[in-house]
């Protein structure tokens, strides 16, 4: 679908998300390659995937063959299956006893946060599908690797059926010596706890560690389950490590929205909140159908931050609005109302990728993306 089609085809959406669909039955396709036979995806969609469209990306995860997902919380994996998305579904994070009832109902998998909450989930009196979160190091979430004793016991507990075990490796963004000797330290701890599990007779299955930087740096571990995150969307958290680490992945998303109207400007003239952009000469700024509320960054204001008009860079003016920002055009004079502006993507023989938009404010590409608003449309080419 090009450009020229969805301006005839939906002339009224002001900005919205376009995710390639081959672009991430790529991703998959390479994280599969590098993952051991016998590992397999499970997909970090929580925060609508990644701000992606949790719905139209686990819809296609599950056409590619993805079986298991994990979400942040309860609420996001009850969206999932009301958007008809079966297979395992695992809540990575905390779930307040009030919504035990819904892990039931929806047949959602809860992450055992500690030993506490083990023992909360194990008083509901009804059965309930567990993975036991081993904490490894980083000190966030699990049990302590060290109380095996307290993990075989989840084993035994009648009311959990426990399928899964797991760590989260918590230094692999960079290079350096302290970082990569920690990640090695983590693989051995959990690896240690399933020995001991096994050495205890507990019959040891779902094991999994890796997130995307996990899967790229750690070839070859001997797991179940591989999560991945923002690997499968086509980049990793900031350029260095996409080019060094995911340079053969490929983005999903592109974000755009429109030329609402092109304003000419008087030497001398302001424009925006506080006048914050200020012209000399003769200028022309379009105005552009997206805003901070939408997720693009505010700190983006006043040239930190540029965006794709007729596939040239064009360079944020003044301060960026709740639901509109401006550019300078005065460089683009063919530039109209109705133009279609790329704020993540390729237009032409440019490109923006999430990284770069992400340097700019000063985050990570995570950030970038799981802030993308709601009321974006999100449609998949
Ligand atoms: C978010 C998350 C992931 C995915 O992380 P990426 O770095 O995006 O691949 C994996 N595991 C846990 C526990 C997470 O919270």
């Amino acid at each position: 679908m090009n450009a020229d089609f969805l301006r005839l085809a939906a002339p009224t959406r002001r900005a919205w998300v376009e995710l390639d669909r081959a672009a991430l039955a790529h991703n998959v396709e390479a994280l599969r390659w590098v993952l051991p036979s016998g590992c397999r995806l499970m997909p970090a969609v929580k925060a609508n995937a990644y701000g992606h469209g949790a719905a139209p990306i686990a819809r296609e995860l599950r056409r590619l063959g993805v079986d298991a997902f994990c979400v942040a919380c309860a609420q996001e994996g009850v969206e999932l299956r009301k958007a008809g998305i079966w297979g395992e579904i695992l809540i990575l994070g905390y779930t307040s006893p009030a919504d035990f009832p819904l892990l039931r109902r929806w047949r959602l998998t809860q992450a055992v946060v500690d030993a506490a909450y083990a023992e909360v989930l194990a008083r509901y009196g009804r059965t309930l599908r567990v993975h036991i979160k081993v904490d490894t190091g980083m000190h966030r979430l699990g049990l302590p690797c060290q109380d095996v004793e307290g993990i075989a016991r989840l084993y035994a507990c009648k009311t959990l059926k426990v399928t899964g075990i797991f760590t989260h490796l918590c230094t692999d963004d960079t290079d350096i010596v302290p970082d990569r000797a920690f990640a090695q330290r983590q693989i051995a701890a959990f690896d240690e706890v399933c020995r001991a599990l096994e050495a205890r007779g507990v019959r040891v299955k779902g094991r999994h560690l890796q997130s995307s930087t996990g899967i790229l740096r750690h070839y070859g571990l001997a797991c179940d389950y591989a999560r991945p995150g923002i690997a499968l969307y086509g980049l990793l958290s900031d350029t260095d490590a996409t080019t060094r680490y995911g340079a053969g992945l490929r983005p999903v998303l592109a974000l755009k929205c429109r030329v609402a109207a092109v304003r000419a400007l008087a030497p001398g003239e302001g424009a925006g909140y506080g006048l914050a952009y200020r012209t000399e000469t003769p200028a022309r700024l379009a105005v552009l159908t997206i805003g901070y509320a939408d997720g693009v960054p505010r700190a983006l204001s006043s040239g930190a931050g540029s965006v794709l008009l007729h596939g040239q860079r064009a360079a944020i003016a003044g301060r960026i609005c709740m639901d509109q920002l401006l550019v300078d055009v005065t460089e683009l004079p063919d530039v109209r109302a109705g133009d279609i502006a790329t704020l993540i993507g390729r237009d032409g023989a440019q490109t923006i990728t999430a990284c770069e938009m992400a340097a700019w404010a000063g985050t990570i590409s995570n950030e970038i993306l799981s802030r993308l608003g709601s009321r974006l449309e999100r449609l998949v080419l």
